[in-house]
């Protein structure tokens, strides 16, 4: 029976070393800008406000009406990238269909680009060089070194080529030295890929669309799905793998607490960068 990987006992040691650092600095700000009503978006933005809240960060939260031109909304991130107060900005996705994506994130200051979704983050981190990394693969990261969990050697699996998962913690395992393959909608076998893996990273968006026989015995195995049904919350694997698996990450409970604490972190980590930036310029 597997380990389940207690993301949510980890975050809350995550946010207590942040709050400590946030006392330290004397004050960090993350702002957040969300585009219309959904719901779902809405709840992801309230509960990175609380976190943030609890540690004593000064947190921007900007709502804008979901009919906001590309012009406007542009214009806001330009504002929040001139703010000083500001460390760390992100702008929720998705964003309504009118709006351009590409557009809008290569518009925040890669200086406060928490997310790691900005193209110069996004290159830093293929070359090796991460400065700001998305908080999901961070996340991953920190619960595999707390659990000891080694890469070095280790062959490691990723469902999903997504910009804000998939990609970076392929980048990332790879970094910490595991072989690594990226599976996709268009991959041929996809069992065969998976039940190699000694590390599973299922980051897709199916539910259950790992099962239980398609998870290698022994493997550590992270569900980064977050699939709302009538039924309640599941992830994209099924939650029977444990009896095969030698770690699992439990839905909820694992990978969602972590990329809230991690999205903190990364503020405070930018809001270092930034003043280091800063000294070395006077
Ligand atoms: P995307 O929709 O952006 O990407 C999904 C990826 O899965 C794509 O690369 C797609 O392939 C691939 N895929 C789709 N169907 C299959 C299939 N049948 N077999 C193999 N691969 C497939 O999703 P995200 O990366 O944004 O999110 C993935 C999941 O993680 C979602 O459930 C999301 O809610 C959750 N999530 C959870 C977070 C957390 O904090 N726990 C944070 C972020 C996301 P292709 O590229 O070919 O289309």
């Amino acid at each position: 029976m597997a380990t389940l990987m207690d993301g949510k006992a980890l975050a809350a040691k995550v946010r207590e070393q942040v709050a400590s650092e946030v006392a330290e600095l004397g004050s960090v700000g993350l702002a957040t800008v969300l585009v219309g009503d959904d719901p779902a978006s809405d709840i992801y933005i309230r509960r990175k406000h609380e976190a943030a809240g609890e540690t004593g960060m000064t947190a921007v939260d900007r709502r804008l009406s979901a009919d906001t031109s590309q012009d406007e909304l542009l214009e806001v991130v330009r504002g929040l990238n001139a703010d000083d107060s500001i460390d760390g900005l992100l702008v929720q996705s998705p964003l309504p269909d009118h709006l351009d994506e590409t557009m809008t994130v290569e518009a925040v200051d890669p200086a406060k680009d928490v997310d790691g979704l900005h193209p110069v983050s996004a290159g830093l981190l293929a070359l090796g060089r991460p400065k700001l990394v998305g908080a999901t693969p961070l996340g991953i990261m920190r619960l595999l070194a707390e659990y000891g969990i080694e890469a070095t050697g280790r062959r490691a699996v990723v469902v999903g080529r997504s910009n804000i998962v998939g990609k970076p913690i392929a980048a990332l395992l790879l970094q910490a030295n595991a072989t690594v393959t990226i599976c996709h909608s268009q991959t041929d076998d996809l069992a065969r890929h998976t039940l190699d893996a000694d590390i599973l990273v299922a980051a897709v968006g199916v539910k259950h669309l790992v099962s239980t026989d398609m998870v290698k015995v022994g493997a550590t195995v992270i569900d980064v799905g977050m699939n709302r049904t009538e039924d309640g919350l599941f992830g994209d694997v099924d939650p029977g793998a444990t009896e095969r698996a030698a770690y699992m990450t439990p839905v909820p409970g694992g990978v969602g607490p972590m990329t809230i604490a991690m999205l903190l972190q990364n503020t405070v980590r930018a809001a270092r960068l930034r003043r280091r930036a800063l000294a070395a310029s006077r």
